[in-house]
């Protein structure tokens, strides 16, 4: 599965976001055991109404929604990257990441205690940016010294590594972070394998007020404007709004958003944005048994996709039947869909689409 971590300073409302997130109604009424993994990792149901629509028109007994996991990061500070805070452990839960969520506080309260003693989102993501630069570099370092020695053995993976390895060095150097560096498509997963924190592609959460979190406020507004110089995505939420609305029952939170203001829950947003950030799809697959949501990356072929599933499943991968989601549901159901000739047998080389409603033939 795909994993998010949350960072940011001391108080800016980390803990209340994860608690938010993984105790939600939506999280645990979707029909899998929600689970805490450990005390600081959580699994949240991706919501897509999607879903539910093919479920009744299947007549699904069970509905089972993709997942994706997200890790309470504490313990980053100014300093950390020396070994102040909780030292390389929390550095090596974000390289495990695909994706950070940067928790900024934007919100004021006198009884809550900034560590910097000012509200100031902009100059807290620079301080959290620059350990974790710091941290980088410092990692660089270290690996430079074994991969020189076996590239001088005559190991071609480790030109590679070196020559990326000392690209991204000089963006650090240049003040920039790692994710700015422009990767040829050959180097690309040579440069993911480096695990650089900086690489990581950033959703800003913007922790704002009550009453702010149907706008946003002045704070967030610099941190979108921020985003956006960065190409990094943002989102408005206010933690604590959400912590009381994970402890509702679905129609009671409905009515509490509308009363807000809010289309929806922050944390759908939150979701939905970090599964943009990652260029994720989802595809289904639907019986009367169960209707179920599964994660891709864009751009995945069929086996791969089946392989998610199961190995087994990529690896005997026949054929796919597919079924359009907009055709599935016009029609009303895969049986309909057939007879109109909209079910499609796709091979290997089918790239799956957002939607797509499948079944694999497969060898055992
Ligand atoms: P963490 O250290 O980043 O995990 O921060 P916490 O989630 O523990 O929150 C620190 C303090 O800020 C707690 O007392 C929270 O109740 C409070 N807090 C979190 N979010 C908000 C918010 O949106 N508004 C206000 N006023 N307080 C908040």
């Amino acid at each position: 599965g795909f994993k998010m971590g949350i960072v940011g300073l001391p108080n800016v409302g980390k803990s209340t976001l994860f608690n938010a997130l993984t105790r939600t109604a939506a999280a645990q009424a979707a029909n899998f055991p929600f689970c805490t993994i450990e005390p600081n990792v959580g699994e949240v149901a991706v919501p897509d109404a999607r879903l539910d629509t093919l479920a009744e028109i299947a007549g699904s007994k069970q509905i089972i929604p993709t997942r994706m996991t997200f890790v309470d990061i504490a313990g980053l500070v100014k300093g950390a990257s020396k070994g102040e805070g909780l030292g390389n452990q929390f550095l090596a839960n974000i390289r495990e990441t695909d994706a950070i969520a940067h928790v900024l506080r934007c919100f004021e309260d006198g009884d809550v205690t900034h560590v910097e003693g000012r509200v100031d989102p902009v100059a807290d993501a620079e301080v959290i940016e620059t350990e974790l630069m710091l941290a980088d570099m410092e990692s660089i370092e270290k690996r430079l010294v074994n991969i020189v020695r076996k590239v001088r053995g005559g190991d071609k993976e480790a030109v590679q590594q070196e020559r990326l390895l000392r690209t991204a060095m000089a963006a650090l150097e240049d003040g920039k972070p790692a994710r700015t560096v422009e990767v040829d498509e050959d180097d690309k997963k040579a440069w993911k394998m480096l695990q650089l924190l900086t690489s990581k592609p950033i959703l800003y959460v913007c922790n704002v007020d009550e009453a702010s979190s149907a706008t946003g406020n002045e704070f967030s507004k610099k941190v979108a404007q921020m985003a956006a110089e960065q190409g990094a995505a943002s989102v408005v939420i206010s933690a604590q709004i959400e912590e009381e609305i994970s402890q509702l029952e679905a129609d009671e939170a409905e009515m509490f958003l509308s009363e807000m203001g809010l289309e929806e829950a922050g944390l759908d947003r939150l979701i939905r944005a970090g599964y943009e950030l990652l260029h994720l799809e989802t595809y289904f697959t639907v019986g009367p048994k169960e209707a179920r949501a599964w994660t891709i990356k864009q751009g995945t072929r069929a086996p791969q996709a089946a392989g998610v599933i199961h190995g087994d499943f990529e690896k005997g991968f026949i054929r796919a039947e597919t079924i359009a989601y907009d055709d599935f549901v016009t029609l009303g159901g895969e049986q309909p869909a057939k007879e109109a000739g909209k079910m499609r047998a796709e091979g290997k080389a089918y790239t799956v689409k957002d939607g797509d409603v499948l079944h694999f033939l497969f060898n055992n």
